[in-house]
């Protein structure tokens, strides 16, 4: 049987099935469809490497599948959906560790003896795999450490560290040098250590001078590492299918971080440099505070929302942590019965993952014709009567129009303040993510409706 051919076959429809579940997924009505095409895809990979590739030592393999699979089942299972994004982030930082754990193997027992420039080649393959295997590694633990509130969400300057920054990148270059020339006299371990180490600390650096509204991009950067990580370790063992579903993690969690960038209007470059989100703007960034807070309670928020005309409801993080998205659509069923228009605004970077809100309202069951991005909606506070926050923050803060030195000036929000009013869903008058005030709940237009957002909206719901 030539097993060589039906490995080919089977990657090519792997191959496809992978970018059908990316096209998939670029739609909520879709996403369901597109997931199952990258389980069947995934699960066609898995079976053909196992039996067309591997040769030999299948104890071993199976042992370490059902360690790994068991693992990754129960941590699925346990998850909150609040705790999404720090899973997220630590999968990559297992892409990470497994690029660098195969490149040193590989390193050390190749499979297939090269000669001249064809070992040149491997050993660039071998030596990038590991670089940005590691960068990945530990910069997906420091993300998860920050996502997760085991690191502060402020960033760590530390003097000249461009510069810094700089010197690692020259050392790796110069190591990797060290490392080919080394190879071809059959050594070169020491050079690619120092490398390993190297390339650990830049990933922790990176990361750890990143302000906390800018990690949404550091997530899908590290989504991105992560592929090319891959991809190299997919050249490294000459597998096809290695280097293009790489390709396709690391081309989409490219453009992923760029559809960030542009939603928190910055750039790429600049958010890699870090240093956004600096503790020193928050207390000036804060803007005008001297206005009054006015709570309200929960029957008087059902009497605003039943004499609105127009609702706009913003979730943020709050409605994730409180899991209250089944009580909005009660609530949003029960005033379009009552001939109230209920919209959502969903902001690019609310909740703490791309797509974090979209996929809280869809498990809710709301109706995805009535749930708009901000670039749809922003223009139309003016007409909208009443605009209920739930549990954000960071997303409707005017200092990022007011304060040119917060730390999140001239990122887009959702102008709710524009509309007639604004009902803020939240426990106290802490910060959002990036730890600054918010000068919304001062206006005159706002009312505060302190709580738990879950316990403040089933009240509404009753009295509605
Ligand atoms: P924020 O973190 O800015 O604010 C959330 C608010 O929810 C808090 O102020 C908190 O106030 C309130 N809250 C928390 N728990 C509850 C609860 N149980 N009931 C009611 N309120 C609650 O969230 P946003 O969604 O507005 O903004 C997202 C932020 O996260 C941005 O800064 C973004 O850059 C960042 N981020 C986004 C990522 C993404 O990919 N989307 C990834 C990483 C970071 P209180 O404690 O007073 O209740």
């Amino acid at each position: 049987m030539n097993t060589e051919g039906i490995v080919t076959a089977a990657y090519i429809a792997a191959t496809i099935l992978f970018i059908l579940a990316l096209g998939g997924l670029s739609n909520q009505e879709t996403a369901r469809r597109g997931n199952w095409y990258g389980i069947v895809g995934m699960g066609i990979a898995l079976v053909a490497t196992i039996l067309g590739v591997v040769e030999r030592h299948y104890e071993i393999l199976l042992i370490a599948l059902v360690i790994g699979g068991s693992i990754g089942l129960v941590l699925a299972r346990r998850v909150q959906m609040t705790q999404m994004p720090e899973l997220v982030a630590i999968l990559h930082s297992l892409v990470g560790l497994a690029a660098v754990a195969v490149g040193f193997a590989n390193f050390m027992d190749p499979s297939v003896h090269f000669e001249g420039v064809e070992l040149t080649i491997h050993d660039i393959e071998t030596y990038l795999g590991i670089l940005i295997g590691a960068v990945t590694f530990s910069g997906s633990v420091i993300a998860f450490g920050k996502l997760s509130g085991r690191i502060g969400g402020k960033p760590l300057l530390l003097p000249a560290r461009h510069w810094l920054n700089l010197g690692l990148l020259i050392a790796a270059i110069w190591f990797g040098r060290e490392f080919v020339v080394q190879s071809a006299a059959g050594d070169g371990m020491t050079p690619l250590i120092i490398m390993t180490v190297v390339a650990l600390l830049f990933g922790i650096h990176m990361v750890m001078a990143i302000g906390g509204a800018d990690m949404p991009v550091v997530v899908s950067m590290l989504n991105s590492y992560s592929g090319w990580a891959a991809s190299a370790t997919g050249f490294m063992l000459s597998n096809d299918l290695l280097i293009v579903t790489g390709a396709l993690v690391g081309s989409s969690g490219a453009i992923l971080s760029y559809i960030m960038c542009r939603a928190m209007n910055r750039k790429f470059l600049n958010v890699i440099a870090g240093g956004f989100g600096t503790g020193g703007g928050t207390a000036a960034a804060g803007g005008d505070e001297d206005g009054e807070i006015v709570a309200v309670d929960a029957s008087e928020t059902a009497e605003m929302l039943v004499n609105a005309k127009e609702v706009m409801i913003i979730p943020g993080y709050g409605m994730a942590v409180a899991q209250a998205q089944h009580t909005v659509f009660e609530i949003t069923k029960t005033l379009r019965e009552k001939g109230v228009n209920v919209r959502f605004g969903i902001h690019p970077v609310a909740g703490r993952m791309p797509g974090h809100m979209n996929v809280l309202l869809a498990e809710a069951k709301v109706p995805y014709d009535i749930v708009f991005e901000m670039d749809e909606i922003n223009d139309d506070f003016p007409d909208v009567d009443v605009s209920v926050v739930i549990g954000a923050n960071d997303i409707v803060n005017p200092s990022a129009q007011e304060v040119p030195d917060s730390p999140i000036a001239g990122m887009p929000v959702l102008e709710c303040w524009k509309g007639k009013t604004t009902i803020v869903l939240k426990r106290s008058m802490a910060t959002g993510y990036a730890g600054v005030q918010n000068p919304l709940f001062f206006k005159e237009n706002t009312r505060m409706l302190f709580g738990d957002a879950k316990d403040s909206l089933d009240e509404v719901l009753k009295a509605l």
